[in-house]
């Protein structure tokens, strides 16, 4: 049976809409609709799928300002983030519009006649997208999924529908053909879960928790079903005592507290070499007073509410450890929390270790080079970081050391849509985004043609 979700503003806890979430009866109608889709998508000509894609991504151009308003009011994001993010999802899909016309094989020299591989879809994708980053981790997955010809199954999680129900809508209006890009507003144990058991979603893609993710590649092995995992981090921000300390202690707050510090590539450990500390402590106490927690709506806000009571409940849990300073943030209704340093008393303090996922940051000292690999690399997960330092030499040395899949030097970005992007360790399994997601998204084929 269907039930109802009321979708809330978590600036000012309002509800926005509510939502039918679908049971699992419908979930098994969609996924049978997209199994059918399937099979005239996948013989779709290589430059049809392509026009298609630059018209899907086309509408979500014309549509940023919407679909920007839709997250800030649904998922707190400031202005300038939920721009960002519809314009990463139609940068996402112009990108791998250019692969269906370059999905290449391989011929093969071999004795006897002639060897060919081909790159086939895999059927039916199942995606399964967190609250934190709506529409482009949505994105990450079914832009290059629908390119490769596979159908989709999107289910957004429970808190922030909405963005990803538009994109449904968007979808069938750019012309993508009824039951290629399906939308399932839904539960995790109910629509994430039969994505995970039904024989006809041939991958799923989960970002989400460590914990769920473990549950989902169990569930997986039942039918040897493709997966790609996204998952939590606790990235490190390093910064030597020979870097711009005034840059790296300016951009140290957006790089933590960014999302109100929901990222999964948030650098909630700042490592700092000790020589260093006085000085960048000094700058960073200035950076993050400067930081404006305020009504998302507002052009010069830096940082919106967290998502829910219960995040905002986990991420207070974190703050009986010594605090340094602190921001200013508005008080309710609403989830909001001020910006906060911690200094943990050793690497074993709970701040250190866990992933908080709130604006909340960890700041220990190292002495050299090897010290500071140690003490990133002295966790669970490897998923992002940023090294800052002006020697090229240990900018080489320190990124080849540090377990992780996303690493900047002298910046704090993570994902551009060109390059690859995951975790090491404990952090996922498999790559989004650039060229290597692709093949994620297909088989290979190899038929060999006798010349008897
Ligand atoms: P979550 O694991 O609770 O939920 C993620 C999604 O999985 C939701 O849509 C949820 O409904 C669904 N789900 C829950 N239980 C399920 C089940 N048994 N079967 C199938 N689906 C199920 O995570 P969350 O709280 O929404 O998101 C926060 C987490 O996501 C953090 O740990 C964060 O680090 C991680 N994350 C990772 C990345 C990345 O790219 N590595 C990006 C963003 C977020």
């Amino acid at each position: 049976m269907p039930s109802t979700y009321d979708v809330i503003n978590p600036a000012n806890e309002s509800i926005v809409e509510t939502v039918q979430l679908l049971g699992l009866e419908e979930t098994d109608a969609v996924i049978a609709k997209a199994a059918n889709a399937f099979e005239s998508w996948k013989n779709v000509a290589p430059g049809e799928r392509a026009r298609l894609l630059r018209a899907f991504s086309q509408i979500v151009t014309d549509r940023r300002e919407e679909l920007a308003q839709i997250e800030i009011t649904n998922s707190g994001h400031t202005r300038g983030n939920a721009l960002w993010e519809a314009d990463n999802v139609a940068n996402t899909l112009m990108y791998y519009a250019a692969a269906p016309e370059r999905l290449f094989g391989r011929q093969i020299p071999v004795p006897g006649g002639i060897d060919v591989t081909f790159k086939e879809p895999l059927g039916v994708v199942g995606i399964i997208v967190p609250w934190n980053f709506p529409m482009p981790i949505a994105g990450w997955g079914f832009a290059p999924a629908l390119a490769a010809g596979n159908t989709v199954v999107l289910k957004p999680a429970e808190y922030t529908p909405l963005s990803a129900i538009r994109l449904g809508e968007l979808a069938l209006k750019a012309g993508i053909p009824e039951g290629v890009f399906n939308v399932l507003p839904g539960k995790g144990s109910i629509v994430g879960n039969r994505f995970v058991t039904h024989p006809l979603v041939r991958k799923v893609v989960f970002t989400g928790s460590t914990t769920v993710g473990k549950q989902i590649m169990v569930g997986c092995a039942e039918q040897v079903k493709r997966l790609t995992l996204e998952l939590g981090g606790k990235s490190s921000n390093i910064i030597f005592a020979d870097a711009d300390i005034a840059k790296a202690a300016a951009g140290a707050p957006s790089a933590v507290f960014d999302n109100a510090g929901q990222d999964c590539c948030a650098r909630s450990r700042i490592l700092v070499q000790k020589s260093a500390f006085d000085t960048f402590m000094e700058h960073f106490e200035v950076a993050v007073k400067k930081f404006r927690v305020e009504d998302p709506n507002l052009a010069t806000a830096d940082m919106g509410p967290l998502i829910s009571k219960k995040q905002f409940d986990v991420v207070e849990s974190f703050l009986d450890e010594p605090i340094a300073f602190k921001g200013s943030a508005p008080s309710g209704p609403g989830y909001w929390m001020a910006p906060t340093v911690l200094l943990p008393k050793n690497t074993q303090s709970r701040s250190w270790r866990e992933e908080i996922f709130g604006p909340v940051v960890s700041v220990m000292t190292f002495e050299d080079e090897a010290e500071a690999i140690a003490m990133a690399n002295d966790s669970e997960y490897g998923l992002s970081g940023s090294i800052w330092t002006r020697d090229v030499g240990r900018a080489l040395r320190v990124s080849r050391g540090i377990e992780t899949g996303a690493l900047s030097v002298n910046s704090n970005s993570s994902v551009r849509f060109w390059t690859p992007f995951g975790g090491f360790k404990q952090s996922g399994l498999g790559r989004e985004l650039g060229p290597d997601a692709l093949d994620s998204f297909t088989e290979v084929k190899n038929v060999f043609i006798s010349n008897d």
